[in-house]
């Protein structure tokens, strides 16, 4: 496959690289580099098979040279990290609202197959034990630039699900719960690079609200092999599918969790969200996937438990 990864410098799209990389495609990033790295691509400089190039979603004349190229997109470039969706809503919504219409466009034009990244929180605050793909989003006020995430994910989904029908280019949208692994950087919001840089560091790991709130970690190592099998896989055309961990744990538990693997002498110091991300800020309680569609679909079944997830970031961070 000649592949397109935008957002190729990020968490999960540097892993996807890796393993595309690994398998003999052509592979080409269009990253801004805005909250991904060159670093987190350096494994991959010399590759003959790699390519990396440094520019915005934003721009559709390169946006649409870059599609020209390749057989398959896959999307993940996005505005992301409840700190950034907060601090900069307004650069946040451009890039994940029009950006993903620059890129699905193309990809149209150009006859493309892609997949577009989506996110759990398209689900807002519906908590129910095992939300599955249809399950309903039910957000707060469309003025709360908290839910401007949650929203704009909800539109691109749409933006992929009406391109795919109208024009019949091969569309996957896939819903990521809480996927964690190395690379991920805690500098945005993200709860597991934090808590183990914390206790890394011996500061205090810090618990917003009471901890009590509920989430399922994925690990990134099942996921993004299940991404490119959805990818060859047309059931999984136009449809979303959720794919995630399947261990559920509190937030006050997860710091639990990694002060003993890391045998740090931090505290938890719990902080209220109104002084974590400011005023009026919901929280989801909990956020647990079903993934049954997935492994109907491609045999998903996730393998990584949370204490290996918490592993191979303190590894990593180590290292
Ligand atoms: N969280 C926390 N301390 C932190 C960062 C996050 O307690 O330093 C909480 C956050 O409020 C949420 C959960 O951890 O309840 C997961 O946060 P993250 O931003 O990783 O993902 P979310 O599920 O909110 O998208």
């Amino acid at each position: 496959m000649k592949a397109l990864v935008t957002g190729g410098a990020g968490f999960i799209g540097s892993h996807l690289c890796d393993y595309l990389v690994a398998q003999g495609h052509q592979v080409t990033v269009l990253d801004d580099l805005s909250t991904g790295s060159e670093e987190n691509l350096r494994q991959l400089a010399d590759a003959p098979n790699f390519e990396f190039v440094k520019g915005s979603i934003l721009d559709a004349a390169l946006v649409d040279d870059l599609v020209g190229s390749c057989d398959t997109v896959f999307h993940l470039a996005a505005a992301v990290g409840v700190h950034t969706i907060v601090d900069r809503p307004l650069e946040s919504l451009r890039v994940n609202l029009h950006g993903t219409e620059t890129v699905v466009d193309a990809a149209a034009r150009h006859g493309a197959r892609i997949m577009v990244a989506s996110t759990s929180e398209v689900y807002g605050k519906n908590d129910a034990d095992g939300l599955t793909e249809d399950a309903d989003r039910i957000l707060g006020s469309p003025l709360k630039s908290r839910w401007s995430y949650a929203a704009a994910k909800g539109l691109d989904e749409l933006v992929a699900y009406v391109y795919g029908r109208e024009t019949g280019i091969p569309t996957v949208i896939t819903r990521f719960f809480n996927i964690v692994g190395p690379r991920q950087t805690g500098r945005y919001g993200m709860v597991v690079p934090r808590f183990v840089g914390q206790a890394l560091a011996g500061e205090p790991i810090t618990v917003y609200g009471d901890g009590t709130q509920r989430r399922c970690f994925g690990s990134v190592f099942d996921v993004v092999p299940a991404v490119v099998k959805l990818m060859d896989t047309p059931a999984a055309y136009n449809r979303a599918v959720n794919l995630g961990g399947m261990e559920e744990v509190s937030i006050r538990g997860l710091a639990e969790r990694v002060i003993e693997l890391t045998g740090s002498s931090s505290t938890i110091e719990y902080i209220p969200y109104e002084k974590a991300y400011g005023e009026g800020y919901e929280d989801m309680r909990r956020r647990m996937p079903d993934t049954s569609l997935a492994k109907e679909l491609i045999g998903y079944e996730p393998t990584r438990r949370l204490d290996d997830i918490i592993n191979s970031i303190v590894e990593s961070k180590r290292s």
